[in-house]
């Protein structure tokens, strides 16, 4: 986003891009079959979610470890590929609302932002416009409304859901996801081939380098420099930023770019370790740390899943359910917190339905009530009798940032480049452990609503209710958190550091709480804010 503005704006950008090139409009396996790869889709260790996912990293790179001090649950996924994790991710774009970014005043907990949700909502409506996505107008207090296209139809197990919230009073509408129903900016509206995580060909999905990168190129002002590891930022006597030392993967070679300017968007995570290996004599705790703030205050959205076999679904109609890559519908969070034991809130995913077969396809048939063993016919008619009958829910929550949840350089240990990594520590509180036991209550309500019974076994106690450990729900954020004292942020409410003038954060780093709101859409709205920003104070000889 920050490349995309600045370019629009006249300035020459050189992106340094630690993976190889990848365009969804030439590269994505969008119209293949499962039946044509002799893997069937199965996953390969460069792409964790299976063979045909517009996706290169994951949660183990070779060559480039992290580490966990004892006792810490974390994972940490990491994208290699241009436009990073907006190739493959659910697409679910939604606005923080106006009680995320000043939650402390109304609960105590946590820190409120320096900025209102007023401040950024001409952004998000830009990003809007220019992205595009479908939703319905809701006028909810705290999912507000965007410029949507129409959202898709709910298909029929998502009928079931909604009826089903209905009835229990939890609030269920349609998706919001960067998906786009009608023709925008030259490109088509999608075809409802159900394939999103494989990258659109058609470009009628949301992913950074089709969508933005392109049209950057195409000013002749953006340089993009793939297979390039930035290892630190270089500043001079004066303590500006002079540019970006990488090194070439393919030769393994040192290089560097000089810049007037230097943003940093590696994600949170990568960011903060960037500052923190940018160390000189000046800057002795890593770069625009002097609060001591740089890798603080990180947080993951918390998750955990249940599914249901829902027996009013077996024997389905063979029809076309495809539609969007992603769900049709999903409930937003709806209950007042001040009559629960816990604070902040989560809003549900729904999955399930006849999406197309492959690679571990009804993987544990045997589990479904009633199915027992089988072989050959025996075996391909319970496929056909309990295909789609399975429903899916997913929580999604706000994590409070606490003192136990932080990164750092591991003193001991390099990746392959001999550039220090992080170390993680992380610790659940009873905040977020009473949250997805809420969740779990849910769902099951749900699951016995539509007459169904659970998959799994609801977790309990022993397993915290079944959270997922940090860092999985691939949501984390702060590390460089914005403030309007620079004695405990790192970045100011323009996303500049307080400590470098020429020095800014495009990622989720500038956070300051998670919401229970995925964060993509917020932090490319922040990253046009700041991109603005730029602009306005290079035309005023200001930086
Ligand atoms: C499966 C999945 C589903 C998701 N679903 C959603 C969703 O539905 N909604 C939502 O809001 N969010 C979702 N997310 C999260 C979302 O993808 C991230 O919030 C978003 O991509 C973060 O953007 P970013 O640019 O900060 O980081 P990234 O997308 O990770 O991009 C970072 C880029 O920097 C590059 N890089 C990293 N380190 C270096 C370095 N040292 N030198 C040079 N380059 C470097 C990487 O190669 C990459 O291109 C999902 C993520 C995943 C993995
Ligand atoms: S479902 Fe739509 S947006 Fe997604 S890959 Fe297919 S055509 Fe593209």
């Amino acid at each position: 986003m920050a490349a995309h503005t600045l370019t629009k704006a006249g300035a020459n950008v050189a992106l340094i891009e630690a993976g190889p090139l990848w365009y969804a409009t030439e590269n994505s396996s969008m119209l293949q079959w499962a039946y044509q790869s002799p893997r069937r889709g199965r996953a390969t260790p460069e792409s964790e979610f299976g063979e045909f996912d517009a996706s290169f990293g994951g949660f183990e790179i070779e060559g480039e470890p992290y580490t966990r001090a004892p006792g810490t649950k974390f994972d940490w996924w990491r994208s290699r590929m241009l436009g990073g994790r907006t190739n493959h991710w659910g697409r679910i774009s939604l606005r923080f609302g106006p009680y995320d970014f000043r939650r402390k005043s109304l609960d105590g907990l946590g820190d409120d932002w320096p900025i209102t949700y007023d401040d950024l909502k001409p952004y998000y409506d830009r990003v809007d416009r220019l992205i595009g996505l479908f939703g319905s107008m809701e006028n909810l207090p705290n999912e507000p409304n965007g410029i949507f296209h129409p959202p898709p139809k709910p298909r029929c197990y998502e009928l079931l859901v909604k009826q089903a919230s209905d009835r229990l009073n939890v609030t269920c509408i349609p998706s919001r996801l960067s998906i786009i129903t009608r023709p925008l900016n030259g490109r088509p509206a999608c075809h409802y081939c159900g394939q999103c995580y494989r990258g659109c060909r058609t470009n009628s999905n949301f992913s950074s380098p089709a969508v933005l990168l392109k049209p950057a190129l195409q000013t002749g002002k953006l340089t993009i420099i793939p297979n390039a590891m930035a290892r630190e930022i270089v500043t001079d006597a004066s303590g500006r930023a002079t540019g970006v030392a990488y090194i070439d993967k393919t030769t393994g070679q040192d290089q560097m770019v000089r810049a007037r300017i230097v943003v940093l968007a590696a994600s949170a995570l990568e960011s903060a370790r960037l500052l923190f290996n940018s160390r000189s004599s000046r800057f002795p705790q890593g770069l625009a740390n002097s609060s001591g703030t740089v890798g603080k205050y990180i947080t993951d959205t918390t998750g955990t899943d249940m599914a249901g076999f829902i027996p009013k679904l077996v024997d389905g109609i063979p029809h076309n359910e495809d539609g969007v890559g992603g769900m049709h519908l999903y409930m937003p969070w709806w209950l007042d917190n001040k009559k629960l034991d816990f604070p902040r809130g989560y809003h549900i995913e729904v999955w399930g339905g006849r999406g197309m077969p492959s690679y571990g396809f009804m993987g544990g048939i045997q589990g479904f009530p009633g199915a027992g063993g089988g072989y050959g016919k025996d075996l391909k008619q319970k496929y056909r009798h309990y295909y789609g009958s399975v429903v899916g829910f997913s929580g999604r929550g706000e994590q409070i940032p606490n003192d136990d949840c932080y990164c750092e350089i591991d003193p001991d240990t390099v990746d392959q480049w001999g550039i220090p990594v992080l170390r993680f520590h992380w610790k659940w509180t009873d905040h977020e452990i009473k949250q997805v036991k809420h969740m779990h209550d849910t769902f099951e309500a749900l699951i016995h609503e539509m007459g169904g019974s659970l998959m799994w076994k609801k977790p309990g106690p022993e397993s915290d209710y079944g959270i997922a450990p940090g860092g999985r729900i691939i949501h984390e954020l702060g590390a460089a958190r914005m403030g309007s004292d620079a004695r405990t942020s790192v970045v100011n409410p323009n996303c500049q550091a307080w400590d470098v003038k020429n020095l800014f954060v495009a990622d989720g780093g500038p956070f300051v709480s998670q919401a229970d709101k995925n964060p993509t859409w917020t932090i490319m709205a922040l990253s046009m804010r700041t991109s603005d920003y730029i602009t306005d104070q290079m035309k005023k000889g200001a930086l």
